[in-house]
């Protein structure tokens, strides 16, 4: 068979489409025309695990998998099963002004809901981020469901604590649309990518402007975690894989981590995933989506703005979940039920190799620290798993387009991966914070960084950056992206304590 690729057309068909979006709202299932048709995916291996009727059936599976729950649905579950089993707790982390929360669900065979009494690994995982990328909402409601009530989930339960932010960006799942995310084969409906200020969640992981992931990063620095994922769906181009992770790559910040999750956790997870009927693959982004040929970008190394980069920078193991958004909606329900369900598994029974990594990565304080990457030159050479295609020009809208059909092919690309640290620079004593500047130390905080606070009038030797060729291009999602060129300057300073704040000046020992 033939299909049309959607991801050039889609844009152009709602360009008439205002921000009255209801007014214009085109019912999913035209939308679902214009994309490739559904291709077979064998869901036996879930016989046992879906049900359509009980106290906790969801609205996914009610459906067939063509709804997503709403965020009361969200709410009224985990509260329900909070109350009805022992080994499930539902806390708050986020009021928003309007009403509404964000919670924190915790699975504990040990029965133990607070950090402290926690002696099993702990899984941290965090759904909804982009709430058009909805299949981890559902899936995760089902998997913790089963694990509290299915006999052969006792194993996965006794060995791990798993901590579960069932809905990340509330805001943007509220304004469920027809049209939130066309480029998919359901649910009905989806919510938008940004939060209720138009910020992108996994762009904030540094900077914290967001209270949304301020409640999520103080998660991570309340408990002493082992594992932290986010789930995300993506499209682009055909795939053959439904289910696409990444690491961050061997240059990032946690090298025993890294080489642990090639050896010990990819093996047994890509088996596990495949026992399920489920292709694996790196995630990725094309070179060029016209061109399969020209290769594509692994997301190894996008920096502490993303989530799992940031985990990295906090030495906390962690994958990037994209599930491949073209795949129909219960198979990648069903794909990230898998992938939770194995991590989750197998932290549980190698925690102590995974532990070994994680603190022989923390005392490592290795120095230089990586904090930007060139590409890799020359490009690895690499397989890659598509469907056979071609390009034609599409006579009504006057472009060109690419034609995929159902026969899988396997071509050889440039993996275009940017995994050269670009000059950085040496692990410094420590970094000196003016007192003024107490939005930064709040945050700093924020990430878990140990601070001192100066007393005294000090005077130092230390390094300014002075940013040269600064420049500020444009918004994009909320941000403005900017470059320059750090210039640095070895000076006396005398930094003092001012009259004029009551927050000291900080100092810091750790780099993030
Ligand atoms: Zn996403």
């Amino acid at each position: 068979m033939k299909f049309a690729s959607f991801t050039f057309l889609a844009p152009l068909l709602l360009k008439g489409v205002s921000a009255c979006e209801d007014l214009f709202e085109t019912p999913q299932e035209v939308l679902q025309a214009l994309l490739p048709p559904v291709l077979s995916f064998d869901d036996s291996a879930y016989q046992d695990l879906i049900v359509t009727e009980g106290d906790f059936v969801t609205p996914a599976e009610i459906s067939n998998f063509t709804e997503n729950p709403t965020y009361e649905e969200i709410m009224t579950f985990y509260t329900d099963l909070a109350e009805a089993s022992e080994y499930v707790d539902v806390q708050t982390i986020l009021d928003f002004p309007s009403g509404e929360s964000i919670i924190l669900v915790t699975v504990s065979g040990e029965q133990a809901f607070k950090a402290a009494d926690m002696t099993k690994p702990i899984v941290y995982m965090t759904a909804g981020i982009h709430s058009g990328e909805s299949m981890g909402v559902s899936a995760g409601m089902i998997l913790i469901r089963n694990l509290v009530t299915m006999e052969e989930y006792t194993d996965i339960l006794e060995n791990v604590n798993f901590l579960f932010v069932p809905l990340f960006n509330v805001q943007g799942y509220l304004r469920q649309s027809a049209n939130g995310r066309i480029n998919q084969h359901g649910p009905k409906t989806s919510g938008r990518r940004a939060n209720a200020h138009w910020n992108n969640l996994n762009r904030d992981f540094g900077k914290l402007d967001t209270p949304e992931v301020r409640a999520i990063v103080k998660v991570m620095s309340d408990y002493d975690l082992s594992f932290y994922a986010d789930l995300h769906s993506t499209d682009g181009m055909m795939y053959q894989a439904d289910v696409e992770y990444c690491d961050n790559g061997d240059s990032g910040l946690s090298p025993n981590i890294f080489k642990w999750l090639r050896e010990e956790m990819q093996p047994d997870l890509d088996a596990f995933l495949e026992k399920n009927n489920h292709k694996t693959s790196v995630c990725i982004d094309a070179n060029d989506p016209m061109d399969p040929t020209a290769g594509y970008y692994p997301y190894f190394t996008d920096g502490a703005a993303y989530s799992t980069n940031y985990a990295d920078h906090r030495q906390i193991p962690s994958y990037l979940l994209e599930i491949h958004a073209p795949k129909p909606f219960k198979q990648r329900v069903l794909g990230a039920y898998s992938w939770v369900a194995g991590i989750v598994k197998i932290v549980g029974e190698k925690a102590d190799s995974l532990r070994a990594a994680i603190d022989s990565d923390r005392s490592a304080r290795i120095s230089p620290v990586p904090i930007a990457w060139d590409y890799l030159d020359p490009a690895p050479i690499v397989d890659f798993d598509i469907y056979n295609y071609s390009v034609v020009k599409n006579e009504v809208l006057g472009i060109d387009q690419i034609i995929y059909t159902d026969e899988p092919v396997t071509i050889q690309v440039e993996q275009s991966e940017r995994t050269v640290p670009l000059d950085p620079p040496e692990r410094p004593y420590a970094y000196v914070v003016p007192a003024v500047w107490s939005e930064v130390v709040e945050r700093l905080a924020l990430h878990g960084i140990e601070m001192e606070m100066f007393t005294e009038d000090t005077t130092w030797e230390v390094t300014n950056y002075r940013i040269e060729d600064f420049e500020a291009n444009g918004n994009r999602e909320g941000r403005t992206p900017s470059s320059g060129t750090p210039i640095p300057e070895v000076c006396t300073r005398h930094t003092g304590r001012t009259t004029s704040s009551s927050v000291p000046i900080s100092l810091w020992e750790h780099w993030l």
